[in-house]
């Protein structure tokens, strides 16, 4: 089978490999649709994770099961399912602890354009079917529900951790596709006022749309002294940070209240130290928290986070700037990932 994969460092190429082998848990699916996601970016053009030879990228899909394991109790070839980003093994003791992103050690979870084939492929393996599948609502199309593999679970996740509430205010740093999810995810959850910091105009006027009150220009000026000239110096709720480089942590130190939380799901490719002013954090003593989530996978989560698409809560089609067509395309909506053309969001490819 044909799949797209990273290469080597900086490389990226069309290969051949054999179909994987599926266990008695398992599934076999071939993509109906997939998306290129900025980490595919920091992968291969940012060595993030370290190198890899010949590893088929991508870990966002919506696809038809091809096949199934003896044991697989819950779905059968011909279902139409959402693959999310993460897809653990089940049984480990980081499950039992509730952090099943880590199952087997650090990002584990996250197995796709990691430690096993992408899904840039024409069939690929998911582990644990029952577990790690969900079945895409009828009245939901396979390109919305790609955005369920990672957009909507990342965004949604900076969110939760955030413990965004009712009248809360939240700045959310960085607004591409993920960042506009966290915006609507603390929408959903209640906040009242929200600050969305990016500089694009498709991408400003998207967060509008999911409920942003306040636009921040990052290349206008001090993102600090810009938000806190709106608030009259008043710190604020959350900051949920989504894009930018390392400073981002140090703007949202100084922008967070007493017991705030910084809530990150941005994946740090590159730079060394996060700097914490002593001062910004309360002397070690303010209740500040920070917290880094990986997104979460698991059938359940995708099967609620399905059901805000699929009874109208949430429109994740405003996303969805630039749609290709057939397998081939994948390298170009890798490309377009990596360059960001001002009018892009996030691409997707139906096969
Ligand atoms: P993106 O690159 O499309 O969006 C980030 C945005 O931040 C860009 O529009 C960029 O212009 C903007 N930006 C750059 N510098 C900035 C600054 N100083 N201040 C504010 N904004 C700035 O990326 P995305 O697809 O939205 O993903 C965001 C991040 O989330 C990426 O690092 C991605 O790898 C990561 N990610 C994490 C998870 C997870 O599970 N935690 C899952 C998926 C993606
Ligand atoms: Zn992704």
């Amino acid at each position: 089978m044909k799949g797209f994969a990273m290469l080597g460092l900086n490389k990226v190429g069309w290969i051949e490999k054999d179909k994987p082998a599926i266990g008695p848990m398992d599934a076999m699916v071939k993509p109906l649709a997939v998306s290129p996601c900025t980490s595919d970016v920091h992968t291969v053009w940012e060595g993030a994770i370290g190198d890899r030879h010949n590893l088929i990228l991508g870990h966002e899909a919506v696809a038809e099961v091809v096949e199934v394991g003896a044991l697989v109790k819950d779905f059968k070839p011909g279902d139409k399912v959402i693959i999310p980003a993460i897809t653990p093994y089940w049984e480990t003791v980081e499950c039992q602890m509730g952090y099943h992103q880590h199952s087997g050690g650090m990002l584990l979870g996250w197995q796709f354009s990691n430690v096993r084939d992408g899904v840039f492929s024409e069939y690929f393996q998911v582990i644990q079917a029952d577990g790690n599948l969900a079945l895409l609502p009828e009245n939901v199309s396979v390109e919305e529900g790609v955005m369920l593999s990672d957009m909507v679970p990342t965004g949604f996740h900076g969110a939760d951790n955030a413990e965004v509430a009712y009248g809360e205010t939240v700045v959310v740093i960085g607004i591409g596709p993920v960042g506009l999810m966290a915006v609507a995810g603390s929408n959903l959850r209640g906040a009242a006022r929200i600050f969305a910091v990016g500089s694009r105009e498709i991408c400003q006027n998207t967060s509008k749309l999911y409920g942003a009150t306040d636009l921040i220009n990052y290349k206008n000026g001090d993102v600090v002294t810009q938000i806190k000239d709106l608030t009259k110096g008043k710190l604020v709720d959350k900051v949920i940070i989504a894009g930018g480089t390392l400073e981002a942590f140090e703007w949202a130190l100084k922008l967070v209240r007493p017991a705030g939380t910084i809530s990150n799901i941005n994946y740090l490719g590159s730079g060394e130290y996060i700097k914490l002013n002593r001062i910004d954090w309360g002397l070690g003593m303010g209740h500040i928290k920070i917290i880094g989530g990986l997104m979460p996978g698991g059938r359940k989560n995708m099967e609620y986070l399905s059901n805000l698409l699929k009874y109208g809560k949430l429109d994740v089609k405003p996303l969805l700037t630039h749609r290709l067509k057939g397998l081939s395309e994948i390298e170009k909506g890798l490309y377009l990932m990596k360059d960001k053309p001002r009018d892009l969001i996030k691409p997707v490819v139906t096969m």
